[in-house]
């Protein structure tokens, strides 16, 4: 029966809502999201995008081996999985390229969470943040981003992050990144030009709600202090959480790359960069290594329907399937991660089959919420179940939260528009 070409009738419409209803209700859990399409795979054994099944033949990877391993069930489900005390879980909430943002792969993200309860946010692309809210964490615990560079890519969806007035945190926004070889090209200057930007929206809501959310605190990190003697600086150092920035070749200067340590668990991104000895020797041995990956030159003309020498000139500048097998064989992460990568079923097949020309270790696609949970003892690798109408979790305790309205502009409508509101 077709619902939209059903007669006018009250009643069959009161019949069929008795019907849709009760399961429209808990369409809402995360239980019951269904993925898009049936689990599938490629011709070569790949899980395909969307299949909820993450794009690797490798999801448990044995660290320890005799280990008493910890069994997760099929899918993540944010809220029903508390992290042991020595358990880190990372998020994909951005996989894709940027051009163009896709509904299935917002640009670049990735949620860091560990059990000590902290949380980190690795770059913040445009579409991410619907993929954030989803994973059930109060945003008032979400202040933490670390920006890898300052393409829009990676740091377009600030705004979703940034607006958490009066519902959410209401503590300033902690923004880390790059210094640039000039103030106008560094993160300070970019959240500067954030808040300014938001100068409207934050004045409009002053006396009504909370402000304290809408500041944002920069922690820059001086480029110019890099070198082969100071090859990393450390960027975060709380809670025995050290997290290290050290550049990267992407374009201009001001590209870099992050490694997180805790309690013997890591995980390194390098964002966008072309493959070098230098990344891959600062992200040694880390559980997880994070790297951009393209497609080959004509995959990637057919794909963006640019001509070949315009692709060839583009990828040059980036990192194939064949040169991330290269830096990946070096740093030998326990799992190695291709992301920033526009997924199609026919693209995935080669992208591993040309990896592994040049690397055997564990290998995997990023897919937006794919999940990856480590211990001492193992890497496990799945999709996230997430409802497309998350809620916001119950709000934690918040100490020092500044409640203050602060000044509103006084500028007013004009009367003759006043006057016109229908009165209630
Ligand atoms: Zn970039
Ligand atoms: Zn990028």
């Amino acid at each position: 029966m077709n619902f939209f070409n059903l007669p006018h009738s009250p009643t069959l419409y009161g019949l069929v809502l008795t019907l849709i209803l009760p399961a429209a209700v808990h369409a809402n859990q995360y239980e019951n999201f269904r993925f898009p399409r049936e689990e599938s795979t490629t011709k070569d054994g790949y899980p395909t995008p969307l299949s909820g099944k993450p794009i690797t033949k490798t999801p448990v990877i044995t660290k320890k081996k005799g280990a008493s391993n910890k069994k997760y069930p099929e899918y993540y489900i944010p809220g029903k999985e508390p992290l042991a005390d020595n358990e880190m879980r990372v998020t994909v909430l951005g996989s894709g390229s940027p051009t163009p943002v896709r509904r299935a792969q917002a640009t670049s993200g990735y949620l860091v969470e560990l059990g000590n309860g902290d949380n980190f946010i690795f770059d913040i692309g445009p579409g991410t943040s619907g993929n954030l809210y989803s994973m059930g964490i109060h945003p008032a615990l979400l202040d933490k981003i670390f920006i890898a560079h300052l393409h829009l890519d990676h740091v377009g969806g600030i705004f979703g992050i940034f607006d958490a007035m009066g519902w959410a945190r209401n503590t300033p926004l902690q923004v880390w990144g790059p210094s640039g070889t000039t103030p106008e090209l560094g993160t300070a200057a970019f959240t500067q030009n954030i808040r300014e930007a938001a100068e409207w929206h934050v004045q409009s809501k002053r006396n009504l709600l909370p402000t304290g959310g809408t500041t944002i605190v920069t922690h820059e990190i001086d480029i110019s202090k890099f070198s082969p003697e100071n090859p990393r600086q450390l960027a975060y150092d709380k809670n025995g959480v050290k997290i290290y920035a050290f550049p990267v070749v992407h374009t201009i200067d001001g590209s870099m790359g992050y490694r997180l340590e805790w309690k013997g668990l890591s995980f390194a991104y390098t964002a966008d960069s072309e493959p070098s000895t230098f990344e891959a020797e600062q992200c040694k041995g880390a559980d997880i290594f994070i790297h951009e990956v393209f497609p080959a030159p004509d995959e990637y003309a057919a794909q963006t329907k640019m001509p070949l020498q315009h692709a060839k000139n583009a990828l040059h500048q980036h990192t194939s399937p064949e040169e991330l097998g290269m830096v990946f064989n070096l740093a030998k992460p326990g799992i190695g991660v291709g992301s920033h990568y526009t997924l199609g079923d026919a693209l995935i097949d080669n992208a591993f089959k040309n990896i592994s020309t040049t690397y055997d270790g564990p290998v995997m696609l990023a897919h937006d919420l794919s999940v990856i949970n480590v211990t001492p003892e193992q890497i496990v690798i799945r999709q996230a179940k997430t409802s497309l109408l998350a809620e916001v979790p119950d709000a934690p305790k918040l100490e020092e939260v500044n409640m203050n309205p602060g000044k509103r502009s006084d500028s007013r409508r004009p009367d003759w528009l006043t006057e016109t509101k229908i009165q209630k």
